[in-house]
């Protein structure tokens, strides 16, 4: 049973999380009401909620959802101007999300990510070192599963690790993960956290209840981050790209370390891309605190080839390298990928149009020796291509056009890079959909 001291709950928002946490609600005899804008009557899982107690208030949000309710789980996406909430921040009615739950379910330790790049590659990577150390672990979260439904399966000696995002971090009152890791702090989400100090203030809070003998793993790099957890009670692991760090994660020229001990050499990484280089290291002390060998963390970062659909390398055919940065849908991240590469990259882009003339990939075009565009952003990045006097610049149907068309302009050695630059949706559903047709063009090559 979970340790919660309320009786009236609303579930706002329904959804996979709203759901789960309903379900672990009604099973510790919490009274619990359901608000939701979009289930319907019928729904299956609206149906089985009924059976086992719940009210269920679908299509409206009529303020007297609110009447006799002690606490809110709401979904994390839903902004704090929904009226149902603004009400209930005006009544003290306290507001959580699904994480509480989560904290409270898991009876083995949790290790919580959060950062505002990097959060998934970095779950990840934390996760399969620990596995390929033989340790017990499971993974929820933003990443895709439910932490209130994998929490309830953790046992004590397994390690579960979550990935949150700052909307999951807003709502938590005592959930207090025992390593919590911080990687950076960019501008984001301002839409729904309105000014910079509430969205840093969210993250923040990933280390809110930690005591003396939790640790905080931090990116000694970014100074906002370093000044915000100098009070903080835990104990502190640095990580960083730059600086010799005795008591955490750091790299030379050439090796990884752990405190004073090497961990691997630099060379055998696959993941390539700067930035990975932060998130491994961020994964490493995490995996390290919960007892990882330098056997399993070599095991991964030899053979884990990138999250799928961020900078992920997929093949190798006839020397040519192919990577899948379908996530990439603007400038910054594209402008990332061209950065990862030294040698001679054909660079695959274009799809929805907002408006951009693409002037800021210039500077990161020097080594890209062909370009196939395609989209609606074909002809704009045409003429950013001939601005950089790249030579070869071919326009494509669609991506898997694209991918025949860069094959044939390639030579030995050179990175067939899909990084778009732009969002999918004038040509595909999404970003993951364009990206498996990248995949499956690849592979057809061979
Ligand atoms: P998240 O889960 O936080 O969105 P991902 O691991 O999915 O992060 O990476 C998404 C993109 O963010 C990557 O393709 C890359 O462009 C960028 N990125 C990843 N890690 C970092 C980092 N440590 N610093 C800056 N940018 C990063």
């Amino acid at each position: 049973l979970i340790d919660f001291p309320y009786s009236n709950v609303l579930v706002l928002g329904l959804a996979r999380s709203g759901t789960a946490a309903a379900n672990v609600l009604l099973e510790n005899s919490k009274s619990v009401r359901i608000n939701d804008m979009h289930a319907k009557e019928d729904d299956e899982t609206v149906e089985e909620l009924k059976s086992k107690g719940a009210e269920v208030i679908l299509g409206t949000h009529p303020l007297h959802v609110l009447d006799g309710i002690d606490i809110i789980v709401k979904n994390p996406g839903i902004p704090y101007d929904n009226i149902i909430l603004a009400e209930a921040m005006k009544r003290d009615i306290p507001i959580i999300t699904e994480i509480e739950l989560a904290g409270q379910l898991a009876d083995g330790e949790i290790i919580a990510i959060t950062g505002s790049n990097g959060k998934t590659t970095t779950t990840t990577l934390t996760t399969e070192m620990l596995s390929e150390s033989s340790l017990a672990v499971k993974v929820a979260g933003n990443i895709g599963l439910v932490a209130t439904e994998i929490a309830q399966t953790v046992e004590r000696d397994e390690s579960l690790v979550l990935e949150l995002s700052s909307f999951q971090l807003l709502g938590i009152q005592r959930f207090k993960p025992s390593i919590a890791v911080l990687l950076n702090i960019f501008e984001a989400h301002l839409d729904y956290h309105k000014t910079m100090e509430n969205y840093m203030g969210a993250k923040f809070n990933i280390f809110r209840n930690q005591t003396e003998t939790d640790y905080l793993v931090y990116n000694a790099d970014d100074t906002k981050i370093v000044t915000a957890i100098e009070k903080a009670p835990s104990i502190k692991v640095p990580f960083s790209v730059t600086q010799r760090l005795p008591n955490g994660a750091w790299m030379d020229q050439d090796y990884l370390y752990y405190r004073e001990e090497k961990v691997m050499p630099i060379a055998d990484i696959v993941l390539v891309g700067a930035h990975n280089l932060e998130n491994i290291l961020a994964a490493i002390a995490a995996a390290k605190l919960r007892g990882a060998t330098n056997e399993g963390i070599y095991k991964v970062l030899t053979t884990f080839s990138g999250v799928k659909h961020r900078l992920q390398f997929v093949d190798n055919i006839k020397q040519r390298l192919f990577y899948n940065d379908s996530k990439a849908t603007n400038m910054l991240a594209t402008q990332k990928a061209l950065s990862s590469f030294k040698q001679p990259v054909i660079l695959l882009a274009g799809g929805l149009d907002r408006g951009n003339d693409f002037q800021a990939l210039l500077p990161y075009l020097k080594h890209v020796k062909g370009l196939v565009v395609f989209g609606q952003t074909a002809e704009k990045l045409k003429k950013l291509g001939e601005q950089a006097d790249i030579t070869n610049i071919v326009a494509a149907e669609d991506v898997e056009d694209a991918v025949v068309k860069a094959y044939q302009a390639s030579a030995e050695e050179d990175v067939i890079l899909l990084s778009p630059a732009c969002a999918s949706w004038d040509q595909y559903r999404t970003f993951e959909e364009r990206g498996d047709m990248f995949i499956q063009a690849v592979h057809r090559l061979k």
